[in-house]
């Protein structure tokens, strides 16, 4: 029988013991994670943060679902990793032998750089734990100060005014999330944070975090102001936990590099999810990613090929749909950013490839809060962002992600003599009949 050992209950891990049940239904499978809640919505965790969802609603494993994939708990951290003997030590709870073992680690969320970033009432949004926290700060705060960049900081920002809490949004720049949108789209989305009552301090960096008995009770600026609070939310980039594979001598750049077959330097040792690092044949580089969908799609290419059932991960064009200060936000491919000063990494939700820019020229349709942004190569799209309405989220990601031949429309877009959503609809419409029914049934 063959002996499977998962780090991490994430999406990627528990996709890992999905595919190696599916294939090895005699397989022991045994899972080690340190977080007590085990699986849960990652993602899930600003929707309990800002009240739309109870916290049950963000656990995706029923008792059956368990039942079924038939696996072992191990509940504590992995302290260290022995590659040439097969084993896993365990701290205090012992250790485990394997015959094949995928780190399914994900990512932690930077911590503020700053005196005074250890005072109690500084918080991340990273885990269940993390989240509640948040809410019971929440409770008891008055007013919040919010720094960092990407997805994170504006969950927190919103979260917490969504719970009565007056915020200020410290930006060290001049605008939101430079790395990924573009300044119309900056600039509509801070309309909306003001709108909604949110105080944007512009070019305004955090030094100091000042306490009393212990607590947060205000922040120090660059320039010397001082903003009171009760909380400081920080979000300004996450990092992969490399600490078990350093130690135990895999190769790692800002995550562990893996091949194809999700398989690290090491034999026997596979990686996924937020913690690799995977070649990404859009832009030519070696990615980190913060996504769900690719930790899931890893996991499961990882759980395949440690069975021995070979498969290939294939990178496709990095896509999430989100939302930002209420608007839904689709961002597919390779945009091209500018410097983010409140980002020391990529934030969670994000895609180092977005940043990237490939050669291709840049259309953009803008309609009151909606906003169209291609960015559109030789011979096919390489990148889009559909903020607002989303009629062309499904049919861009599908252009993308299957590399359609765009040579018929080529020049009509670059013309623009026809609405650009129009004609990209069309276009979709023409070259996957299929999914037209989906769309508008
Ligand atoms: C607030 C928030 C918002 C997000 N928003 C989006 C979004 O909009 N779109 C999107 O696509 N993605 C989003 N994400 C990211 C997405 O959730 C992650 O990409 C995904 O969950 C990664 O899964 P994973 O399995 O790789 O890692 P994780 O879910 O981080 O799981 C890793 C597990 O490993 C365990 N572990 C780590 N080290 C050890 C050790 N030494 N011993 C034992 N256990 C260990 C951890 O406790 C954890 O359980 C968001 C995440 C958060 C937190």
């Amino acid at each position: 029988m063959n002996r499977y050992v998962i780090v991490g209950t994430g999406v990627a891990g528990v996709s890992a013991a999905q595919a190696i049940r599916a294939t090895d239904p005699a397989a022991e499978i045994t899972l080690v994670s340190e977080d007590p809640h085990g699986f849960y919505s990652r993602p899930g965790l600003a929707y309990y943060l800002s009240g739309e969802i109870p916290d049950k609603q963000l656990w995706l494993y029923a008792k059956e679902d368990w039942q079924r994939l038939n696996v072992r708990f191990v509940a504590g951290r992995a302290t260290r990793l022995l590659p040439g003997e097969h084993r896993l030590e365990l701290g205090p709870a012992g250790a485990l032998t394997y015959d094949r073992l995928l780190l399914a680690v994900g990512a932690k969320a930077v911590r503020l750089p700053v005196p005074g970033a250890d005072l109690d009432g500084v918080a991340y949004l990273d885990t269940f734990e993390d989240a509640r926290r948040l809410v019971a700060l929440a409770r008891r705060a008055r007013s919040a100060v919010v720094v960092g960049g990407g997805i994170t900081s504006l969950e927190l920002t919103e979260g917490l005014a969504a719970r009565k809490v007056r915020v200020h949004y410290l930006l060290r720049g001049d605008r939101y999330w430079p790395a990924v949108l573009d300044e119309t789209e900056s600039r509509l989305v801070e309309h909306r944070l003001v709108e909604d009552g949110v105080h944007l301090h512009y070019n305004t960096e955090l030094v100091e975090v000042l306490g009393r008995r212990g607590r947060v009770a205000a922040i120090r600026t660059e320039k010397g102001e001082i903003i009171p609070c009760d909380l400081l939310a920080v979000a300004i980039g996450t990092r992969a936990r490399l600490e078990l594979a350093q130690q135990a001598g895999l190769e790692t750049q800002r995550g562990i590099l893996v091949n194809e077959q999700m398989a690290s330097s090491v034999p026997d040792v596979f990686a996924a999810g937020d913690c690799a690092q995977v070649f990404d044949p859009l832009t030519g580089q070696w990615v980190m990613e913060t996504l769900w969908n690719p930790a899931r799609w890893q996991g499961y290419a990882a759980g395949l090929n440690m069975t021995g059932y070979e498969t290939k991960y294939h990178h496709r064009p990095s896509f999430n749909v989100t939302r930002l200060a209420g608007l839904t936000v689709t961002i597919i491919g390779s945009l091209g950013g500018s410097r983010d000063d409140d980002l020391l990494t990529i934030a969670r939700g994000e895609s180092e490839a977005w940043r990237f820019g490939l050669e291709g020229v840049t259309l953009y349709q803008t309609a009151d809060v909606n906003r169209l942004r291609l960015v559109v190569g030789q011979k096919t799209l390489l990148g889009a962002l559909v903020m607002g309405d989303q009629t062309l989220s499904i049919p861009l990601q599908e252009l993308i992600t299957d590399q359609t031949d765009i040579t018929p429309i080529r020049e009509q877009l670059l013309r623009a003599d026809v609405p650009l959503d129009k004609l990209i609809f069309n276009f979709w419409q023409a070259t996957h009949p299929r999914q037209r029914g989906d769309q508008h049934g």
